[in-house]
């Protein structure tokens, strides 16, 4: 059986070969390597393959930007200067001149008038074989006129059978490398074999998109009278499947990791009282809640997975510890990872204050003797150890753990989903999981990057804190900036400088660092360090303890100073060349500052007169401290596109679904897999969808 869609382009009627019943739910061939495609070779490919597009499925996501319309045929009388049309002609006379660098001409005519067909660098032989005299031929190219006669250039096309060249070709971006005429009939051989799939969408949903099944959307996509039919629901229906998909592979996930039993964790809420009554604070109401989120999960017989996301400053590692303690005195040890040495030493030497002395903590350093190293790794192979502190080294092979029952990983908020199930599988069934991250991301987002997770939130600070002041400066008003440096100077503060980003050189990053470092260090002689990214770790740590130890007045630093480290003496940062940074980064660097209890400012400096719409983003962040707020309305102004800097950290992207734009059908999607949770409903029928849609691994586990 063949199955015919009809479409309607510019009045012309086109049928399209929609599937053979053969290929009925048959997504293996939307799998394939590329190869399989007439006409991909291995030139192709491997242009392609650059373009990260591995196998026909992916080629489905690149669309039309334009069309060039074939299919009507012109008359020479008529022909429109600079216009791409289709002209049926017969070649008269050919002209190839003996001098080099000439092109060849042959001249052609209908019966309305005269046209030169041009050809630079195209061989006698070829030319003769394309255009035979005195037959007629159908020709497609962009007009033009030389000396009052009409000229096509190197036409497209060329060729004795009308059928051929009488068509709608979409013009695709990122086909460097790759003719139009290529790409156009690799897309339309993959739309005529497009295998019919099963519906995966039940039937209330199917009804909000117009009940178009995927192939008929994925049709519509390469459509060219659909180009930028963005709300359309062929399109949106394609958005949801997306969405969606994400959606339920992280919810797969969970719940797989939720059927882990384990043994439960028991301890006396003396332990906890006690180090909460050491504290000099009293723990805020969200802190108290995520902790006792975290504390039934503990004591629950299902392995936990969770994540503590907070603002900066919101005070994520006092609940981190306080949890900690409540595992050891169940009887179980703790591992915490943190993503630079420096960091773990922090938090060890905060554990080290408040545990009660008879637990036994240690750090795992690089730089420990190996003496050292080798009593570390013995006392927590005999249970000795109750908890360990150190980066991704406590996760090496050689440690092996008498007991381990509780890992905490700091501010590893760029771990993609694949990275964070690996770990919750580290460390056995007993091992419950806590990741902290401070860094919020808007509402739309946290089920497609942390939906396999559950997730406790701190969005109140500490009370005590003061909101840090943030001014915008321009940069010839730098005069103004240093006197208020010595000020602050004088009465003991440090601060935080903070050099432009360039993103397009590193060397100049570099350059523009050390220049700044030599012109502070005149003003302020040995008051001033300086951090690049071309010192060494080892060297990086031993700066930044200085300036922890107040050795130092100024940081200036190019890359973002460590996350997580807390300066409690530090209350002043000045960014320069802030529009450099989205709003998300300037609020995560100003939350470096103003953890103490004096007034902290940010100086954000500016080469020039802000934009109106830069002026907005710039006002966002003064008027506001609260880190989700701010990472929303940086997503409203900036779009998804890089936000906080995802891209890289392997967390997925979308190919059509714009957070900002769909936000219905995200909260859509997640309305539908609450319902599949809650209800425990079967998810085979999607499988075709998660295997199409998300390629991972992963998925082979839980489909
Ligand atoms: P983050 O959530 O960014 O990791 P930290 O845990 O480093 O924040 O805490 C930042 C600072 O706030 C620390 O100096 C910590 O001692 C302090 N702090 C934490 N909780 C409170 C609280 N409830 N009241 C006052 N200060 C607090
Ligand atoms: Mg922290």
């Amino acid at each position: 059986y063949l199955i015919f869609q009809i479409l309607y382009i510019n009045d012309h009627k086109y049928y399209y070969i929609v599937s053979n019943m053969k290929n009925k739910n048959n997504y293996d061939y939307l799998l394939a390597d590329l190869t399989k495609l007439n006409g991909v070779g291995k030139k192709t490919m491997e242009i392609l393959k650059k373009k990260k597009i591995n196998n026909i499925f992916d080629l489905l996501w690149r669309l039309p930007k334009s069309y060039t319309d074939r299919s009507f045929i012109s008359k020479i009388c008529d022909l429109k200067i600079g216009k791409v049309q289709t002209i049926r002609i017969v070649p008269l006379k050919y002209q190839f001149p003996r001098v080099r660098n000439l092109p060849n001409r042959v001249n052609c005519i209908d019966q309305t008038g005269k046209l030169d067909c041009i050809f630079f660098n195209s061989h006698e032989g070829y030319v003769r074989k394309i255009l035979p005299l005195n037959e007629e031929v159908t020709i497609s190219g962009k007009i033009n006129s030389y000396k009052g006669r009409y000229q096509v250039t190197n036409p497209t096309y060329v060729s004795q059978d009308s059928t051929l060249i009488e068509t709608i070709d979409n013009k695709y971006s990122l086909t460097e490398g790759i003719k139009e005429k290529t790409y156009n009939k690799i897309i339309n051989q993959i739309l005529k074999n497009l295998p019919i799939l099963d519906e995966w969408h039940n039937k209330e949903i199917l009804k909000k998109f117009d009940n178009q099944s995927w192939n008929e959307a994925i049709i519509k996509l390469h459509d060219p009278s659909n180009i930028e039919n963005f709300k359309a629901n062929f399109y949106k229906r394609l958005v949801y499947d997306e969405i969606f998909a994400s959606f339920l592979v992280n919810s797969e996930i969970r719940k797989k990791i939720k059927k882990i039993k384990k043994t439960s964790k028991q301890f006396k809420k003396k332990v906890q009282n006690d180090i909460v009554g050491r504290l000099d604070f009293n723990l805020t109401n969200d802190q108290r809640n995520a902790l006792n989120e975290i504390n039934q999960d503990l004591n629950s017989k299902s392995k936990m997975f969770r994540l503590l996301q907070g603002d900066v400053g919101s005070g994520k590692t006092i609940v981190s510890l306080i949890s900690s303690l409540n595992v050891i005195s169940s009887g179980f040890q703790v591992a915490l990872m943190a993503p630079t040495e420096i960091l773990a030493r922090q938090h060890y030497k905060l554990a080290k204050k408040l545990f009660p002395t008879n637990t036994c903590i240690e750090l795992l350093s690089s730089k420990s003797e190996n003496i050292e190293k080798k009593r570390i790794v013995n006392g927590l192979k005999d249970n000795k150890i109750n908890m360990v502190f150190g980066t991704h080294a406590i996760f090496q092979e050689k440690i092996i753990f008498a007991n381990l029952g509780y890992i905490i990983i700091d501010e590893q908020h760029k771990f993609g989903v694949r990275q964070r199930k690996l770990l919750s599988d580290k460390g056995g069934n007993n091992c419950d999981v806590l990741l902290m991250s401070a860094t919020p991301i808007p509402r739309t987002l946290t089920m497609s990057v942390y939906g396999d997770m559950d997730v406790s939130i701190i969005r109140e600070k500490p009370q005590n804190r003061k909101e840090v002041k943030t001014y915008s400066k321009l940069e010839n008003k730098i005069d103004d900036v240093i006197k208020f440096v010595k000020k602050e100077i004088k009465e003991g503060n440090q601060i935080f400088w903070v050099c432009p980003l360039i993103e397009e050189s590193k060397k100049l990053d570099h350059q523009s660092s050390v220049n700044k470092y030599k012109y502070l260090n005149e003003l302020f002689p040995n008051k001033v360090a300086l951090l690049h990214g071309k010192i060494e770790n080892e060297e990086k740590e031993k700066i930044l303890n200085k300036f922890l130890k107040k050795e130092y007045s100024i940081l200036v630093s190019t890359t973002i100073i460590e996350v997580g480290i807390d300066f409690p003496n530090a209350n002043v940062i000045i960014i320069e060349n802030a529009n450099k940074f989205g709003l998300s980064q300037l609020h995560q660097l100003r939350g470096r500052v103003g953890r103490g209890v004096k007034q902290a400012t940010c100086i954000l400096m500016f080469k020039s007169n802000l934009s109106v719409n830069a002026k907005k983003r710039i006002n966002i962040l003064k008027n506001s401290n609260d880190g989700f707020e701010i990472s929303e309305e940086d997503m409203k102004l900036r779009g998804f596109g890089d936000l906080l800097g995802f891209k890289q950290s392997g967390v997925k992207n979308f190919r059509l679904a714009d957070p900002i734009q769909n936000e219905d059908l995200f909260l859509l999607a997640e309305k539908q897999i609450k319902k599949i949770e809650i209800e425990n409903l079967k998810i085979d029928k999607y499988q075709a969808l998660l295997k199409l849609y998300d390629q991972a691994d992963i998925i082979n586990d839980i489909v």
